[in-house]
């Protein structure tokens, strides 16, 4: 009866060292599977990234690798964010700031503007850091996209001001314009028919 238990812990401790051994490489989903012994290794591997925070990833955070490739990126834990926030939280927070990295503005499944190879993955993230008495409540979080959490921070832009961020605007192309003032009307449409009205 508690054979099952024992054999998944099993699994998942060989899969762990396995990932630490190679930290760095590039490993496919065959070996992996072979290293687990179990047809579950992938939800083993989760289990690491998602309970343990081994930063593990996968094609959807990392242009550079194929479906079917994993790579422990570092022996550096994930933020406990990943772990200790309830779905609720998540929902809450992504809601509230539009489902868009507040970071660079990448918006959740579309594309990433500064790495296109990808599609934008959000994650919830500590305004504070914990480190520095940031606490979990919603108010200290925030949406962040993989590619700002990984902390490529060339590719990190600061939020701009609205001077800046109409002068951007004002040098577009039309066409951009246009798209722009779409993207606006959907977002504020009661406010876009009252602003039309006067
Ligand atoms: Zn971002």
């Amino acid at each position: 009866m508690t054979n099952k238990t024992p054999r998944r812990k099993g699994s998942r401790a060989k899969l762990r060292d396995f990932l630490m051994e190679n930290v760095g490489k590039v490993l496919d989903s065959d070996t992996l599977r072979e290293v687990a012994g179990t047809s579950e290794w992938a939800r083993r591997v989760r289990e690491l990234r998602n309970e343990e925070g081994l930063n593990i990833v996968t094609h959807n955070d990392r242009s550079d690798l194929k479906p079917g490739q994993y790579l422990l990126v570092n022996l550096k834990p994930l933020p406990a964010f990943e772990r200790d926030i309830s779905k609720e939280t998540r929902a809450f927070v992504l809601d509230r700031n539009g489902f868009t990295c507040q970071m660079c503005g990448a918006a959740a499944g579309e594309p990433h503007p500064y790495d296109s190879g990808r599609k934008t993955r959000l994650h919830i993230g500590h305004i504070i850091d914990k480190s520095m008495g940031g606490t979990d409540d919603p108010s200290n979080l925030r949406a962040i996209c993989s590619v700002c959490n990984e902390g490529a921070s060339n590719l990190t832009l600061n939020r701009p001001n609205t001077i800046k961020l109409i002068a951007q605007i004002r040098r577009a192309p039309a066409k951009d314009q246009l798209d722009v003032l779409k993207w606006l009307i959907q977002k504020f449409p009661n406010q876009a028919k009252e602003l039309t009205q006067e």
